[in-house]
């Protein structure tokens, strides 16, 4: 096993990390920017290496810099965790050349799972069903109006590189179909430094159910059940359950099959997630692959009481997998908030700042992952999202009653946040009933908050 690892990641998934290599015996480097020289994780971890200023891509997207901290501190593998690195097959295939074992599936995987087109492309000829579209990029105007029309209104315009809710757009007349996929386009060229464009069938008030997947360097792969995704802003998770109130038990049987055949077409060995929408009709359609370990990756573990990035790290060392598909074994619901410092009514504002007043709840069935502490001043540079909080029950009622309980006991002070908003989720009757698709926080809650 790995004697030592680095983490090219920062906040709550480093410190996520971290904790698991702790556990394992395994020793921990962190890399931090400037601006994080006081984080939790550049403190966690056993050793800690400045890679450079705030900016995102001068230090943890700044591969040289990464490279060098490895190499300088004697680590055998790198852990991306998720965003930045994760999903770049230029720094997989570095990480290779420099004899640095990458923690995660191969360059060919992230290669062909990363660009969305493609991976519809591979999905298509291995049988799995995906959202009707153009299997293609969109060379300009002409030719955008053209697959448009071909398609049929409403339609989303998708950045190939796309990620967290980034450079997509809902398209519902020709009349704004230009514009938004210039407006696509940029944003898409601003985050990920690709603009290429490709549009499916908007699918009407979908559900976003996923399933986890492991597999390993022999071609063994299973899953670990679903998680229902569907309480969505902008595209972008707030709040995931495990498992979904929508799947019966032959569902989930086929889309769990599925899933494993879409993972088999391109021989992933590592963790990873398979992305579905699913119709009022049940009928479910691939969406994406990630490539990574998944933010919401904890609703999993208290439901299958399988430590996911530990698995992911025992791949990476060469072990195959702990676990057959018949010993999984699925019992229990969880659910997961994602604790942004953001104010829902100032549309969502980022609220960067210091915490002056923290006091974190507790208790059984009850599980924080975070890097946040009293006096901490969250950076304006990163994400939003300041901690996750994972209630475990033993049934659905349990676990959303066991959330609300430590929502209540949640007080953040110096920042904005999101905890009420969760609060009005647990108790709206709708999601109660399990009776909400993407479309819930847009149309049932946010506009009558
Ligand atoms: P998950 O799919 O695990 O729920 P999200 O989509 O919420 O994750 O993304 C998690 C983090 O990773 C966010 O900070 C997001 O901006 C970042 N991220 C995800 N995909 C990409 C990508 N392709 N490029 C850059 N950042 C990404
Ligand atoms: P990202 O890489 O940013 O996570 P996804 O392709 O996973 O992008 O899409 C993010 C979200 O956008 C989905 O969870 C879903 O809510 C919505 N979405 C994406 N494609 C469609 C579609 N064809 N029809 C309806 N909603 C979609
Ligand atoms: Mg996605």
């Amino acid at each position: 096993m790995f004697k030592k690892i680095l983490i090219a990641n920062r906040g709550e998934i480093a410190v996520r990390i971290i904790r698991a290599c702790r556990e394992m015996g395994i020793l921990t480097v962190a890399v931090y920017s400037e601006g994080d020289k006081d984080s939790f994780h550049a403190q966690l971890a056993d050793e800690a290496v400045c890679i450079g200023p705030n900016s995102p891509k001068d230090s943890y997207l700044n591969i040289q810099n990464i490279i060098s901290a490895t190499v300088l501190t004697g680590a055998e593998a790198i852990h991306p965790g998720f965003g930045f690195l994760s999903e770049n097959p230029k720094f997989a295939a570095i990480c290779e050349e420099c004899n640095i074992k990458f923690i995660g599936p191969s360059k060919e995987c992230i290669e062909n799972m990363g660009d969305k087109a493609k991976a519809r492309e591979i999905m298509k000829e291995s049988k799995v069903p995906v959202v009707p579209g153009f299997e293609g990029i969109i060379e300009g105007e002409e030719h955008l109006k053209k697959e448009g029309k071909a398609i049929g209104y409403p339609l989303m315009l998708k950045a190939v590189s796309g990620g967290g809710g980034k450079g997509i757009r809902i398209v519902r007349s020709e009349e704004e179909i230009v514009k938004a996929y210039n407006t696509a386009k940029s944003e898409a060229n601003l985050s990920f430094g690709d603009d290429r464009i490709y549009i499916e069938k908007y699918i009407e008030n979908p559900h976003h159910i996923e399933f986890q997947i492991m597999g390993d360097d022999f071609g063994n792969i299973v899953h670990l059940g679903e998680r229902d995704c569907s309480i969505q802003r902008n595209n972008q998770k707030v709040l995931e359950e495990a498992p979904s109130t929508l799947l019966s038990e032959d569902l989930r049987k086929t889309m769990g099959e599925i899933a494993i055949k879409a993972a088999k077409a391109v021989g992933y060995n590592s963790v990873g997630t398979i992305e579905f929408l699913v119709d009022d009709n049940n009928d479910f359609y691939f969406m994406e692959m990630n490539t990574r370990i998944q933010v919401e990756h904890p609703i999993t573990e208290m439901i299958s009481n399988i430590d996911i990035v530990k698995e992911q790290i025992k791949i990476a060392d060469g072990e195959s997998l702990s676990i057959t598909q018949s010993e999984v074994e699925l019992k229990g619901h969880a659910i997961e908030c994602r604790i942004n410092a953001e104010n829902p009514s100032k549309n969502y504002m980022p609220c960067p700042g210091t915490i002056s007043y923290l006091i974190m709840p507790g208790g059984n069935g009850i599980r924080i992952d975070s890097s946040v502490y009293e006096g901490y001043k969250i950076p304006p540079f990163y994400d939003s999202m300041i901690a996750k909080l994972i209630a475990y029950g033993k049934d659905r009622d349990e676990a959303i009653m066991k959330m609300k309980r430590a929502l209540l006991e949640f007080v953040i002070e110096g920042v904005d946040n999101n905890i009420e908003l969760h609060f009005n989720i647990l108790n709206n009757e709708d999601f109660i009933k399990g009776n909400y698709n993407t479309s819930f926080l847009r149309d049932k809650l946010v506009n009558k908050l």
